[in-house]
């Protein structure tokens, strides 16, 4: 099997996947993005989260972009953080696409080649075939750093002690008929009696004249790396849903039908790859000064938003915190000299990644992991290590993202968890 040959090959297409090969690709880079869904955005449009939590200012012109775009489809509800995600698909992909980036969709990154620590080629099932693409340098923005686990990249998960991760959230989008509708369990399935018993953050709420976003479900004690525990998960997942809609159909939006799921279920955290340095919440909670680090190359501004890993329901805790920088570090593989990890697959303790893995957060990241490998190609050198980060700093800026924490506001509107 003859290798396909780029520059900078990208896994995953969600979020920081898009920013990152967009990034690379208007550099003038062949950039390889292997996505296994059939569209860009991944939890934010696959996984149906139509939202954004953290400060939209500050985040890279490519998110810019997104937001202006979506505004221009009038596809941004009102002045809300909420968006018709469907609108996205078509917006990445076309930012995509003038940027020129390759993209291969229904395809998966099951392998590795290396020489020594050196990534040399992944392997990709996509319609039935195995290809191979070879690569100077890799990112992963797989969500789930799946491209650094099988390089052997060390990683982290979960709870310290239990490795728990955040629950995991099948969303669902309900439309209003205009007629009362009769609600229906199926066998096997019990009715909610009481909000003491829905599963997760409540019971949607409206987003238009004609729309309800659910994000209801939440399915905890799954793993999303462990393959029968993730397919377990949608399972339980739709099971939820069913019975939250039909609570939903009693109780509060009587008119409103089943509009659509998340073609895949969001999972909120799965891997936390070892970088070069741990974000830790040491080091951004109980500060009231930004937290400034001289390779900063994104911004954190969301509050911690930390989802009970145990109790069902809208419990867990949330703190706000003053804006901090990400070190580039974050996303250096520790050991891998040509790989990056962007979104929220980056190196941060738990506690840290329930800030930054945001999805304006994880664009900043990703713009950033792309422009990182192309300035290595244009600096000509081996290992990302290598780079000028002042340079890389100073191109960031240029293209939007704020680099200096004290620039930005904490993003810590309520008590809201997402
Ligand atoms: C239910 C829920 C609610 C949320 N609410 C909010 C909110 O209100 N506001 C907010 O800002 N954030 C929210 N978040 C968080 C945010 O949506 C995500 O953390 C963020 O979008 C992650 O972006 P990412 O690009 O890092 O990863 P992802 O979006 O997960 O993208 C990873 C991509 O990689 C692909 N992939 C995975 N493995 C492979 C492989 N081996 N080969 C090829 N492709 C692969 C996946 O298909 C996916 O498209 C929420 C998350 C969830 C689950």
């Amino acid at each position: 099997m003859k290798a396909l040959d780029y520059d900078i090959i990208v896994a995953g297409g969600g979020t920081a996947g898009a920013a990152a090969a967009i990034a690379a690709a208007r550099r003038g880079w062949h950039v390889l993005l292997v996505e296994e869904q059939n569209c860009l955005g991944g939890t934010s449009t696959t996984g149906g989260v139509g939202e954004w939590f953290a400060s939209l200012e500050g985040m890279g012109d490519i998110f810019d972009t997104t937001v202006r775009e979506l505004e221009r489809f009038g596809a941004r509800y009102g002045n809300q953080k909420v968006f018709n995600h469907e609108y996205l698909k078509i917006i990445w992909q076309l930012l995509a696409e003038q940027a020129g980036v390759e993209l291969l969709f229904h395809a998966s990154v099951f392998g590795v080649s290396k020489d020594s620590d050196t990534l040399t080629e992944v392997q990709i099932a996509c319609a039935s075939q195995i290809l191979a693409a070879r690569a100077r340098f890799f990112i992963d923005a797989t969500g789930e750093g799946d491209l650094s686990y099988l390089a052997g990249a060390p990683f982290m998960q979960g709870d310290p002690d239990s490795g728990a991760v955040l629950h995991m959230t099948l969303t669902a989008w309900l439309y209003d008929t205009g007629e009362i509708q009769e609600p229906y369990l199926p066998e096997g399935l019990t009715p909610i009696s009481g909000p003491e018993e829905l599963p997760g953050l409540g019971t949607g709420w409206v987003v238009d004249a004609h729309r309800v976003y659910l994000n209801a479900t939440k399915v905890m004690g799954h793993d999303p790396t462990d393959p029968f525990s993730l397919s377990a998960a949608e399972r339980e997942a739709r099971r939820q849903l069913t019975r939250v809609v039909a609570y939903v159909q009693c109780h509060k939006f009587p008119t409103y039908a089943l509009a659509a799921t998340g073609a895949s279920i969001g999972i909120r955290e799965g891997r936390r790859i070892l970088g070069e340095h741990v974000l830790t919440q040491d080091e951004i909670l109980n500060r009231t000064d930004p937290l400034i680090f001289e390779d900063g190359i994104a911004v954190g501004t969301s509050q911690v938003d930390f989802h009970s890993l145990t109790q069902p329901g809208a419990s867990g805790w949330r703190k706000r915190v003053a804006p901090y920088n990400i070190p580039f570090r974050c996303l250096m593989v520790k050991g891998f000299p040509n790989l990056l990890t962007a979104g929220k697959c980056i190196s941060t303790d738990q506690v840290v990644h329930s800030s930054c893995r945001m999805t304006p957060t994880c664009c900043a990241t990703g713009q950033a992991a792309g422009t990182a490998a192309a300035l290595a190609l244009e600096m000509q050198v081996n290992a990302l290590r290598d780079i000028s980060v002042p340079r890389l700093r100073a191109i960031l800026s240029t293209e939007g993202i704020e680099l200096d924490p004290r620039k930005h506001q904490a993003y810590a509107p309520n008590d809201e968890l997402s």
